[in-house]
């Protein structure tokens, strides 16, 4: 290692930067991680974590509801948010101790503070500067919010895993994966939460019949969804916000809360001084290899903006550590990455949506839409939407969608048959486990006529 302090030197304590540091730990090279906020990360420190922890916490309203149609009478019942938070973060504490102590078992050097790059192999940290033959950026990115009059009224995911206690109303603004997540979560704990978005529904680029069904069911739940609004602007007033659409309507609220999306966190790195090319939104380009423009910088997970979601930081970042380190050259395969949307009912979605299938080829599309047997008691009025999207020529099923209770820990299970490319055929060889709401996903015989003929024309 002439000449170097380091085999690898990271920038970014997250899931990514860690799973990489780890591996190449693993396999004998010299490491240093660097963090300016706290080691772990925005998956487990403020996002996909905490987020769970909350929708678990406020899941208990619907069991309890349920349990009626079982013969259940349970008293007075209310939810502490506090407890709930307190809980929650005495959690993230935990796991953030024991991602310190997996770094440390790894040795792994741990180095406090903001790196700046300086040269192709220099980085700067503090007073230090640090000689790393390799250099890894999985510095992650942050809530981007639009330059609006009186946005500095509102909280992000950030804020709004805090809060300590709850308003009585709240207005979301946004419609991809944090709005929906929060909508769920705050509708689910009392708040009267209004979701405004500015195109025509929910999760852009989810299936059409996913985005439709969940905004149902959403609403179902109380759920205020309002499409093509644009907030022109947000004052506070004496009962808490005014906000004024692009319409000229006022909407009077407790809370604003923005989920408008994430952007890139490289600002102030010293990325271009070194001659690291960034995408008009601040995005690392980087090749298949997470190989930036200059040969010893390499860069994964959300700080190159592709698919910004944690297994995938975590896999690009074993990747890295596998090509350098253990002679084990592997590209990161961004193809059919499922991902699931924690919203209440949940989605879980693997592959190409109906429309993006058509695009491509003439497809059969199977969908069914049923009342889950534990609302035949409970009375709940709450459908589950199965959906697979199937290649006409080659019967390869292209996507599986599904919106209803354990919908990601069922799609999970599919995502291998996606994957690997079974046919329909192959996958209705599987025999049904019954009763189940996954069965039907082995059990949908006929495409649905409407859809056929319109892949078909
Ligand atoms: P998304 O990119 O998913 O959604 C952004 C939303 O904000 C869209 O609905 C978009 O509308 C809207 N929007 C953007 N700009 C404006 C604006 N100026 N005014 C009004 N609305 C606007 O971002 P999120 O913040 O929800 O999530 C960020 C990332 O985090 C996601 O890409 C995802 O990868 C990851 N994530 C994953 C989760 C999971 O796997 N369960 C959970 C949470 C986050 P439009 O549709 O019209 O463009």
């Amino acid at each position: 290692m002439t000449g170097f302090d380091f085999d690898l030197f990271t920038i970014g304590a997250g899931s990514g930067g860690v799973a990489a540091s780890r591996r190449a730990a693993a396999y004998g090279a010299k490491v240093a991680i660097a963090e300016g906020r706290r080691v772990a990360g925005t998956c487990v420190l403020r996002g996909c974590v905490p987020k769970k922890l909350l929708v678990y916490g406020v899941h208990f309203a619907d069991e309890i509801e349920d349990a009626a149609g079982y013969g259940w009478t349970i008293g007075p019942s209310s939810l502490d948010w506090a407890k709930l938070v307190a809980a929650k973060d005495r959690e993230i504490d935990r796991l953030h101790g024991i991602y310190v102590k997996m770094l440390q078992d790894s040795g792994v050097t741990i180095l406090d503070g903001w790196a700046q790059i300086v040269g192709p192999n220099e980085v700067r940290i503090g007073e230090r500067t640090i000689r790393a033959r390799h250099i890894l950026i999985a510095s992650g990115g942050r809530p981007e919010k639009p330059a609006i009059r009186g946005i500095e009224n509102t909280i992000s995911s950030d804020e709004a895993l805090d809060l300590k206690t709850l308003p009585r109303r709240m207005v979301i603004v946004g419609g991809g994966y944090i709005a929906v997540e929060f909508a769920g979560i705050f509708n689910a704990g009392g708040v009267e939460v209004t979701e405004l978005i500015r195109a025509d529904r929910i999760l852009r680029g989810f299936d059409g019949d996913i985005r439709s069904h969940l905004t149902t069911e959403m609403s179902k739940r109380g759920v205020a969804i309002r499409a093509g609004v644009q907030v022109a602007a947000i004052e506070k007033s004496a009962a808490g916000y005014r906000l004024a659409t692009e319409a000229g309507e006022i909407i009077e609220t407790d809370l604003v809360m923005y989920a408008t999306g994430r952007v890139p966190n490289t600002a102030g790195m010293g990325l271009e001084r070194v001659g690291v090319t960034l995408n008009k939104r601040g995005a690392i380009a980087v090749d298949e290899w997470q190989q930036t423009t200059v040969p010893s910088i390499f860069a994964v997970g959300d700080c190159t903006d592709r698919v910004n979601l944690t297994p995938v930081a975590i896999a690009e970042g074993r990747a890295v550590a596998e090509t350098l380190f253990n002679h084990n050259p592997i590209r990161m395969d961004h193809h059919n990455v499922p991902s699931a949307v924690f919203s209440q009912p949940p989605v879980g979605s693997v592959g190409l949506s109906e429309e993006a299938a058509n695009a491509i080829a003439p497809c059969d599309v199977y969908r069914a839409v049923f009342r889950p047997m534990k609302h035949t008691l409970s009375g709940r009025d709450e459908k589950t939407m199965m959906k697979l999207v199937v290649d006409r020529a080659s019967g390869t099923v292209l996507g599986a969608h599904m919106v209803g209770t354990d919908a990601p820990e069922i799609v999970q299970g599919l995502a291998i048959g996606v994957k690997a490319g079974l046919t329909k055929a192959q996958w209705d060889r599987a025999v049904a486990i019954h009763p189940t709401a996954a069965e039907e996903f082995v059990l949908m015989r006929e495409p649905v006529k409407q859809s056929a003929a319109k892949a078909a024309e």
